[in-house]
C-alpha cells in the first residue's frame, strides 16, 4: 500500500517537472505538485526530486546556491537573470579547445556547463529606461 503511493507521488513530481520549461526549484515543484495531489509533502518533493536525479531522469542545476530541476538530461547552457531570476536554456557548441585543454592534464571531463549572467531582455530593458530617466534628473 505504501509503496503504490510512493509510485504515485514519484509520478506526479515526474510530471511536475516534465511540463515545467522554467527551471523550477523544489519548492515550485511543490506548489504545482499538490494541486495534483494535495497530500504531498514539500519533504516527499525533496526527496523524490534527489531520487530522480540519481537515476537520470531530470537534472539539477545549482544557480546562486539554489538547487533548479529540469527535464533536459542533455548538455547545454543556461543564461541566468540577475534581476528576474528567470533561467533559460542556451544552445552553444562546447567550446571543444577548452575541454581539450582540460583533458590533456589526464582530466577526464564528464560534464560541461555554461552560465551566462546578466540582464534578460525585458529587465534589459526597463532598467535602461530607469537609467536613461535618472540621467534626465
Ligand atoms: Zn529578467
Ligand atoms: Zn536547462
Amino acid at each position: 500500500m505504501k509503496k503504490k503511493r510512493n509510485t504515485k507521488q514519484k509520478a506526479t513530481v515526474y510530471r511536475v517537472v516534465q511540463s515545467s520549461n522554467d527551471h523550477p526549484t523544489a519548492e515550485k515543484v511543490y506548489e504545482r505538485a499538490k494541486k495534483e495531489l494535495p497530500s504531498i509533502s514539500l519533504g516527499t518533493v525533496y526527496r523524490v526530486l534527489k531520487e530522480l536525479v540519481s537515476e537520470g531522469k531530470i537534472k539539477e542545476i545549482i544557480v546562486n546556491k539554489q538547487s533548479h530541476f529540469e527535464k533536459r538530461t542533455d548538455h547545454h547552457h543556461h543564461f541566468i537573470c540577475r534581476e528576474c531570476g528567470k533561467i533559460e536554456d542556451v544552445e552553444t557548441p562546447l567550446c571543444r579547445y577548452t575541454c581539450r585543454k582540460v583533458e590533456k592534464k589526464g582530466y577526464v571531463v564528464e560534464d560541461i556547463e555554461y552560465k551566462f549572467y546578466g540582464l534578460c531582455d525585458k529587465c534589459a530593458q526597463k532598467l535602461n529606461i530607469k537609467e536613461k530617466e535618472v540621467a534626465q534628473v
